[in-house]
């Protein structure tokens, strides 16, 4: 078996405590998952995951929470070249400062792709002031990995903690996205629940439409989607556990009981991420 785990968040204080802080309050049971990068690597290594996409995060404008810095990941990753796969963030709200910040994603990071988390970083996607935005990582052929569906960021808290989850709305967000920016490829990060049968459709639709199964156990994953993810949309689906949320080890062995063919498990676990990520 092989892997690339296309959703992984950094176990530590940086993430977990200071960007997170309050809006994971009622998510991952953050004060008891921090951990060292070595053992974090032994662990996906251990469940057969060789290699794995680590996250920056900058939602500082909308949050009012410290960042993830890029500088922090992108220092993780040369220290594991061969394990991770670096993915920057930027605040879109940043204006020209993330338009410079972006610019420096494959030159100087290193980094293959973007993140975003437009509910708590408080922005559509499909927002026209921030096609500028889109336009540039487009044309430096950065993977997008952004989040769709209910999230728990600000879940528990009272009015959500200002966060929007129409913000993570695949329909009609992505597919503005994905029409104003053919060449861009978007990764909408989870099943997209409660609106998943709306990320199918697009999945089916739209070539640059891609989506990963991260943050739930494939066992709770809603049926239709499984059935897709094993059939008609085999290449548009990714293996993700948006760790620290969920186990590789738990997540590929709930996967592996649902009964997926060999082929069809290696393009979800690895083929698929591979193509996008450019790894042979
Ligand atoms: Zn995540």
């Amino acid at each position: 078996m092989r892997a690339i785990d296309v959703h992984v968040h950094p176990p530590t204080v940086e993430y977990l405590a200071e960007s997170g802080g309050p809006f994971f309050a009622n998510a991952f049971g953050v004060s008891k998952k921090l951990e060292t990068f070595d053992s974090l690597k032994k662990t996906f290594t251990d469940a057969g995951v060789q290699k794995a996409v680590l996250l920056a995060w900058d939602a500082e404008t909308h949050s009012t929470r410290p960042r993830t810095r890029n500088e922090y990941v992108a220092e993780i990753v040369k220290q594991y070249p061969d394990f991770f796969i670096g993915f920057g963030s930027v605040d879109p709200w940043k204006g020209q400062k993330a338009i410079t910040e972006l610019e420096l994603f494959k030159s100087s990071y290193g980094f293959k792709g973007v993140k975003f988390h437009p509910p708590a970083q408080g922005f559509s996607p499909a927002d026209p002031r921030f096609f500028p935005m889109w336009d540039l990582i487009q044309e430096q052929e950065l993977v997008v990995l952004a989040h769709a569906g209910h999230t728990g960021y600000g879940a528990g808290l009272p009015g959500g903690g200002g966060v929007r989850l129409a913000h993570a709305r695949p329909f009609p967000d992505y597919e503005i996205l994905a029409n104003t920016f053919p060449k861009l490829k978007i990764i909408c990060a989870h099943p997209g629940w409660p609106w998943h049968e709306d990320l199918l459709a697009l999945a089916m639709h739209k070539s640059n439409i891609y989506f990963d199964l991260s943050g739930w156990s494939p066992k709770y994953i809603p049926a239709n989607v499984i059935r897709h993810a094993k059939s008609l949309l085999q290449d548009k689906c990714l293996f993700g556990t948006d760790y620290p949320v969920i186990s590789p080890k738990r997540w590929i062995d709930d996967f592996i009981a649902m009964d997926v063919k060999e082929d069809v498990l290696d393009k979800i676990l690895y083929r698929n991420a591979a193509g996008l990520l450019g790894i042979d």
